[in-house]
């Protein structure tokens, strides 16, 4: 039998049997230049493609921060973790709302 733990919580859920939320956070450099295909790509565009397209998102070799500013997370979340994290993936400051609309 397969358990995961919340990585929130620490909560033990035992696949199969128990609902499973998978959060994966890809970071990296808005410079770099993957949204930038067809266009603005006056300088050796072949080149700089084919060095900068290491593999596809699928490839699950370990760790990729290696890869310039990229990172990739990836966390278990337990039913009441993810509806947590969904209202704040960032974890942000909530502001909180007493009904008081100040006017
Ligand atoms: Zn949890």
């Amino acid at each position: 039998m397969i358990h995961f733990t919340c990585d929130l919580c620490g909560k033990t859920l035992v696949a199969h049997q128990e609902l499973r939320y998978v959060v994966k956070i890809d970071v990296y450099s808005a410079l770099n230049p993957v949204e930038m295909y067809d266009e603005e790509l006056d300088k050796d565009p072949l080149e700089d493609v084919s060095d900068l397209l290491p593999s596809s998102e699928e490839a699950h070799e370990g760790p990729q921060a290696e890869e310039g500013d990229f990172q990739t997370f990836r966390y278990d979340l337990c039913p009441a973790c993810h509806a947590e994290f969904i209202k704040n993936p960032l974890g942000r400051p909530v502001p909180r709302k007493f009904g008081i609309s100040g006017n």
